[in-house]
């Protein structure tokens, strides 16, 4: 009963805060830029400040303890390479479909964009093998300090095996790491009553500063990213929680929208992770060590609503400069678009960053980026509640996949 008030809140605050930025940005951009930064943002940072506060001990703790408690590091082999094949399939997929409706609805081709004026500053992508490589910490506080996400994982499966191996010996500090988990965890839940008002001052702002004539001419663009998203979310998402978990999409998505929430209005993947893995944990009953796994990984390398942006926005691009790309270089956009998802960061914006990458790829202009960047924040807040349920879902499969092994196991 109270989470679903709490559920109620934050649905209720999303509305009036898009309601608030819409009228403001309407009829009293003065207003909008008096009440904008003494109200709306320091509302929406503090919350943001709050739970970004809790992801680097949460996922550490979590993740040591997860490992930990698998007892069996053959184990965490099988659910790496599950894990890392279904974000591989699932982003290809989604950018499948992403090209697909690009290429049939044509969105560059629905109004004169001004070709002339549009500028991008390509920032320097980290290159893939550059990231792979440094996943191993040299320094892993340190990594924290930074909050390199995938630093942090692998400490943290290291120091999780290691106090498997030792058992008994080190027993005190699995009991600290445990009760320190139990901290972060309850700090989740008080964090998260000041959600409403975060809520409502993230989404104010974004709203209320948004260039809404601007999202007119970029409508079809827009239409065309959040139809692929909804089909993948359905389509995907939902026959993986149905055939590959065996439990209801629909249950799936009821008890996992107040994370999709947080997402939408704080646009970071990472940031969301406190809400996300107590939603799986405690709602979809994910087990802690497949949860604090899964999740923490999605959330750095797997980013399907990015990949969805990044298809449309090439074939938008190329359509708005009359540039036609031919099979060959479709595919190496979908290869690209697929390795661009793993090196985005889970962070508000880092997917147009990326596209720059994807764009060079096949040599389309990445001025182009200049098109679409007016319009790029709600749409990141929409792509981002997409990139943490593929997450949570594939939880949810390597959860299933996980318990039927065991039962199997138990019968031999
Ligand atoms: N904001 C996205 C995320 O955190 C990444 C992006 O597409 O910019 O998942």
């Amino acid at each position: 009963m109270k989470k679903r008030g709490l559920t109620f809140k934050v649905i209720t605050a999303l509305l009036l805060g898009a309601v608030a930025g819409l009228l403001l940005n309407l009829y009293a951009p003065d207003v909008f830029n008096i009440v904008n930064p003494y109200l709306f943002v320091p509302l929406g940072q503090i919350f943001l400040a709050l739970i970004s506060m809790l992801v680097v001990p949460l996922v550490f703790l979590s993740l040591v303890l997860g490992v930990a408690g698998l007892g069996d590091p053959a184990k965490l082999g099988r659910m790496g390479i599950k894990t890392i094949t279904y974000f591989l399939l699932t982003t290809t997929i989604a950018i499948l479909i992403a090209l697909s409706l690009a290429a049939v609805v044509q969105p560059g081709l629905a109004g004169d964009f001004d070709l002339e004026a549009a500028t991008f500053e390509a920032e320097e992508a980290p290159s893939i093998a550059q990231t792979l490589m440094n996943i191993i910490p040299k320094n892993p506080l340190a990594a924290m300090m930074e909050g390199n996400m995938l630093q942090i994982i692998v400490f943290a499966v290291f120091i999780g095996l290691a106090l498997t191996t030792l058992g008994e010996k080190t027993k005190g500090i699995l009991n600290l790491v445990e009760q320190g988990n139990e901290i972060m965890m309850y700090l989740v839940g008080l964090v998260m009553k000041f959600a409403p008002y975060g809520t409502f001052g993230l989404i104010a702002t974004a709203v209320g500063s948004q260039g809404l004539s601007a999202m007119q001419a970029m409508g079809s663009y827009m239409l065309v990213i959040l139809a692929a998203l909804l089909i993948h979310a359905v389509v995907t998402y939902g026959g993986t929680v149905f055939f590959l978990a065996k439990k209801s999409p629909v249950w799936f998505f009821k008890e996992f929208f107040p994370a999709m929430t947080v997402a939408f209005s704080t646009s970071s993947s990472t940031g969301t992770l406190p809400v996300s893995m107590d939603i799986a944990q405690n709602k979809l009953n994910v087990p802690k060590p497949i949860s604090s796994f899964v999740q923490p990984l999605g959330a750095t390398i797997n980013m399907d609503g990015t990949a969805i942006m990044q298809g449309v926005a090439t074939l938008f691009i190329a359509q708005a400069y009359g540039l036609e790309l031919t099979t060959a270089e479709l595919a190496t956009v979908v290869l690209t678009a697929v390795l661009a998802s793993i090196g985005t960061a889970g962070v508000p914006g880092v997917g147009l960053i990326m596209l720059a990458m994807v764009l060079s790829s096949v040599n389309l202009p990445v001025a182009g980026i200049g098109l679409v960047i007016g319009i790029d924040r709600l749409l990141d807040m929409s792509r981002t509640a997409i990139n943490i349920s593929g997450d949570a879902a594939c939880a949810l499969y390597v959860a299933e996949t996980e318990k039927k092994r065991e039962l199997k196991m138990e019968k031999a």
